[in-house]
């Protein structure tokens, strides 16, 4: 019978984790006291009050896998942002370029050259023929949503249980109890989002099916695995039947690979031979100056061009951004995909999630925790649950808050940042093996700790 966690034990240990932290943090203290002067909960976004310990750690500077915060610790940084940050923290490359487009201007609203070179990388790596730009994945989601509607003139769009693709107000909603409506903890929607939304399980083929066959869906907005409520990788076959679905209801599929880039160059597109007929993607594009994308099959961007020319005017709200495309964006995204987030690199990032993971399934069988990790390139992590959640409603229900936390702050005082609101680590092409192995040996210390 493998050891379940015991729960007064779990709480002691946080206790005394969170005294530690705040023993070896003043400086990160000090400036959050500061800032909750100005900032509403003392951080930038409510989000980065959050973390696992009583505040978060303030930066001073990071560089490749690493950062340094204000009061002089160095972590091993498997965070990287969530995502934006896979390059690694000011990779050489694409700051030298950053630095040159800045200095020969940063926004024109006209194209650079630049632009028609991504292009053409993105149909290189993803197969699809026709490119747009903009600053963030939640706005290329939004776009495509906008665009598959005005094409299709169907009214709603399909999402799975538990996906997040940023904050488009159609994409938040849940099952609960069988019944789908808002997501509970989901601020200020604008509609209740079943007006505009079907939302089903994901890997149930059924369900899938007798909601498209209303056949008002202008598109499903998928992660080909869901990595948002930990990963949820499809079953076998999941994909040929989303794909001959979306196809026999006239509904267009669209691949939002912002998170499974981490499958490899191509995302999961290419290393899976999806063929979606359009693919969105942000973060980590521009080593983390804000750049997002959307590319489109011939036939999309065919049907798209007869639609806009058929306007009396150009679109005029929906699809936009100033700064969207903007010269130092495509500048770093070229720099990015030329040199950073190479073939290569892939490679050697996939070789240490693969390295992470095992390290983490040796602690789990050697301490007989009932866990689980999953992986998806050069992504991994870790399940409280003994087999894999097949679908959102399952993985929300597995979710331990308590035990993720303790597992989060024991790493974070020893020098490593996991993401939070997962049990995830992401390879950069700067981590090192020995920054995987370190994480292994403190993994393995918070086991033996927590089964005692
Ligand atoms: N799509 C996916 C799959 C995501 O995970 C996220 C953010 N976590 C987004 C889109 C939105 O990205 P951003 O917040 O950078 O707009």
């Amino acid at each position: 019978m493998p050891n379940a966690v015991d729960r007064t034990r779990l709480r002691d240990l946080t206790e005394r984790e969170l005294a530690r932290f705040e023993q070896d943090h003043p400086r990160s203290r000090e400036l959050f006291e500061r800032a909750k002067a100005n900032l509403l909960a003392g951080v930038p976004m409510p989000w980065m009050s959050e973390w696992a310990g009583p505040y978060p750690v303030f930066v001073a500077e990071a560089e490749g896998a690493r950062f340094t915060d204000v009061d002089g610790r160095e972590y091993v940084d498997l965070c990287l942002g969530d995502t934006g940050a896979m390059t690694g923290h000011a990779p050489k490359e694409a700051v030298e370029a950053i630095a040159e487009q800045a200095a020969k201007g940063i926004t024109h609203m006209l194209p650079t050259e630049d632009a028609a070179w991504v292009g053409a990388e993105m149909r290189r790596r993803f197969g699809l023929p026709f490119w747009q730009f903009c600053l963030t994945a939640t706005d290329a989601n939004r776009f495509t949503i906008r665009l598959a509607r005005a094409i299709t003139v169907r009214p709603k769009i399909l999402v799975f249980n538990y996906c997040y693709h940023g904050s488009v107000d159609e994409t938040i909603l849940t099952i609960e109890g069988g019944v789908p409506g808002p997501r509970p903890g989901n601020v200020g929607a604008p509609v209740d989002p079943t007006q505009t939304t079907r939302v089903v399980e994901f890997n149930d083929v059924e369900a899938l099916e007798a909601a498209l066959a209303h056949e008002d869906v202008a598109c499903v907005l998928a992660e080909p695995a869901l990595t948002n409520i930990g990963i949820v990788l499809p079953e076998p076959g999941y994909h040929d039947a989303l794909r001959r679905l979306t196809r026999d209801h006239g509904t267009y599929l669209v691949i939002d690979e912002t998170h499974t880039i981490c499958a490899g160059p191509g995302g999961a597109t290419r290393a899976w031979g999806l063929d979606p007929d359009f693919v969105t993607i942000g973060k980590p594009l521009a080593s983390g100056v804000p750049a997002a994308c959307y590319g489109m099959s011939a036939e999309v961007a065919e049907r798209t061009d007869t639609f806009m020319r058929s306007l009396p005017t150009t679109d005029v709200g929906g699809i936009g951004g100033t700064l969207s495309g903007n010269a130092l964006s495509l500048a770093a995204m070229r720099a990015t995909l030329d040199h950073v987030l190479t073939d290569e690199a892939f490679e050697r990032m996939i070789a240490l999630g693969e390295r992470w993971a095992d390290g983490v399934k040796a602690s789990i069988e050697r301490h007989a925790l009932p866990w689980e990790v999953q992986r998806i390139g050069c992504r991994a992590e870790y399940w409280f649950a003994p087999t894999p959640p097949r679908n959102g409603g399952e993985a929300a229900a597995a979710d331990d808050h308590e035990l993720a936390r303790f597992t989060h702050l024991y790493a974070l005082n020893r020098g490593i940042l996991l993401t939070p609101f997962h049990n995830m680590a992401l390879m950069s092409p700067a981590t090192t093996e020995a920054d995987v192995d370190a994480h292994s040996v403190v993994f393995d210390e918070m086991a033996a700790e927590l089964v005692g």
